[in-house]
């Protein structure tokens, strides 16, 4: 049993084959997904897109939310959007939302205006949010900026949040753990590179911890450069079980636990099958 808490199903690298993606998903045992809803961004109508997917499929959950990288877009028709759409019945957080000080495709000040008025509203629909965050190249500088914002605007709520494809450091995590949050891992952890995401995925404990594919992005070793999918979120708990020494059934199993407590989603945990 696995939880996929991050992905984007409705992108058009699906189109040709998603309800394929939905089954390879179930027979690999990923019964759970968290699809996200960010749509093409503010003015395209699409901010439902996760919603649908949910609505036809058993186990899958949604989000909305204006991503970082279309911040300077959003008007205030897309926040009313947003808000109306957060009470469907299988909406669960608000997301992802963020700041990118990698790709900068926002003004930086704009990003944190839209995250937020993005947060005031998540707490009045008494939704966690799920953040993306990512520095410019060698600098802490988004995290800085983040963790400082979420301090002063969003710990007291007690909503909580995920630190959605982690790529920090140690102390970020701490930091990130300290505030509530839980921690996502992504495929990007069997990268070579990436031993601060190993180093974090040994640390935080497992029951403050989700698996995520991001995908069509992200995809992991040994599939890397080619489309994601959901079912590869096995592929995650294979490596994080390998850091921890426990069966990646059991990441799966915890993850999932995990998953359905912090949504507080009332269903039970589909069998195993
Ligand atoms: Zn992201
Ligand atoms: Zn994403």
């Amino acid at each position: 049993m696995y939880t996929d808490s991050h992905c984007h199903p409705e992108n058009k690298r699906f189109d040709n084959d998603r309800e394929d993606v939905f089954a390879r998903a179930k027979a690999a045992g990923v019964t759970t997904i968290l699809a996200i809803g960010n749509g093409d961004g503010p003015g395209t109508g699409t901010f439902d897109c996760a919603i649908k997917l949910a609505e036809q499929h058993d186990g899958v959950y949604a989000t909305v939310g204006i991503h970082p990288h279309e911040a300077s877009l959003a008007k205030q028709a897309d926040f009313d959007e947003l808000v109306r759409l957060a009470k469907h019945r299988k909406v669960v957080g608000w997301g992802e939302i963020g700041l990118d000080y990698y790709y900068d495709h926002s003004p930086r000040e704009v990003q944190q205006q839209v995250f937020l008025k993005q947060v005031e509203l998540a707490k009045a629909a008494k939704l966690p949010i799920i953040i993306h965050c990512r520095p410019s190249d060698n600098s802490e500088n988004a995290w800085e900026d983040l963790l400082r914002l979420l301090r002063e605007n969003w710990q007291s709520g007690g909503l909580g949040g995920v630190m959605h494809c982690f790529t920090g450091s140690v102390d970020q995590a701490c930091a990130s753990l300290d505030l509530g949050f839980v921690i996502s891992f992504a495929g990007n952890i069997t990268y070579p590179k990436a031993q601060n995401i190993r180093d974090a995925a040994s640390m935080v404990p497992l029951n403050r911890m989700f698996i995520e594919t991001d995908s069509p992005y992200l995809a992991p070793i040994p599939h890397r450069g080619k489309r994601n999918e959901p079912a590869l979120v096995t592929e995650v708990a294979r490596q994080i079980g390998e850091l921890r020494s426990v069966a990646p059934e059991e990441i799966g199993r915890m993850t999932t636990e995990n998953f359905y407590r912090f949504f507080r989603i009332d269903s039970e945990i589909p069998p195993a099958s």
